[in-house]
């Protein structure tokens, strides 16, 4: 495939100001920032937000200024995050979805001990509500995997018509708790999704090229963002989430390949704007 999906992530659920003052945490910083990245060519942009003391939340007032914003500035594909962070309500997590109605959300597929210290909690019945929920709004799942028994978990909802083909999958590796992020975990990975699907991958911190390399290499979509990486080099905070978005398209067009643009990317995805 000669076209790319580059996703930013800008802001996750775990990065605080003291970890970076780089990062975005308001409505109008993020939504300055998603503009800056869309206009150096991301394709997709993957939202949290924060409460006022930039602690994460799901807050509905936060998402709904958050789109605004961006939709205000640019066609950039949206996709909503539907855990935020830790131990939010089932109501709380899709509400978002379901007032703003992003392109695409995030559907994790299965539960895990997270980071050591909590519990990263998606029942079943979380699922198959979600699955449902997402589908009556015409959002895409984007399935997130943080360990191959996830993909199996997907399979299953397939199969039961919770998730409809063709799946789009983000692995997301080297979370404690979860799949070391490595190649050959990668390589393992990528071989058990289904055959009809579209896929990306990151690997979060110091693996956070390796796997944007091999992901390129192995034909997949890929993210960045401080969302996963707040560096962008040894000891080098990124100063902006358009460094990685422009490090990557520079990565990307030496490979001979080029990133999609929103509307290429819906088309890649099969969505509709
Ligand atoms: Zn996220």
């Amino acid at each position: 495939m000669d076209k790319v999906i580059l996703t930013v992530a800008p802001t996750g659920a775990w990065p605080t100001k003291k970890d970076t003052p780089y990062v975005p945490l308001t409505p109008e910083e993020i939504a300055d920032e998603v503009y800056a990245c869309y206009k150096a060519g991301a394709s997709v942009a993957h939202i949290h937000v924060r409460d006022d003391e930039g602690k994460p939340c799901m807050h509905y007032d936060k998402f709904e200024k958050t789109v605004k914003l961006i939709r205000e500035r640019c066609d950039i594909v949206l996709n909503l995050t539907t855990s935020g962070g830790l131990g939010f309500t089932d109501e709380e997590r899709m509400k978002p979805l379901i007032e703003l109605k992003p392109e695409l959300a995030s559907y994790d597929c299965g539960s895990m001990n997270w980071m050591h210290t909590s519990v990263f909690i998606n029942s079943p019945s979380f699922l198959e509500k979600l699955g449902k929920v997402m589908k009556e709004n015409n959002v895409k799942p984007e399935i997130e995997v943080f360990d191959p028994g996830m993909i199996y978990n997907a399979l299953y909802y397939l199969e039961k018509g919770i998730l409809e083909p063709p799946l789009h999958f983000q692995l997301c590796m080297g979370v404690a708790g979860g799949i070391a992020a490595t190649v050959e975990n990668l390589v393992y990975m990528k071989n058990l999704l289904p055959k009809d699907c579209t896929w990306s991958a990151f690997g979060i911190g110091r693996t956070h090229l390796p796997i944007l390399y091999a992901t390129l290499a192995l034909g997949g979509h890929v993210r960045v963002g401080m969302e996963d990486n707040i560096f962008y080099a040894k000891g080098v905070l990124a100063k902006s989430n358009v460094e990685f978005v422009e490090r990557t398209k520079r990565i990307v067009t030496e490979m001979g390949k080029s990133i999609a643009t929103p509307d290429e990317a819906r088309q890649i995805l099969g969505i509709k704007k």
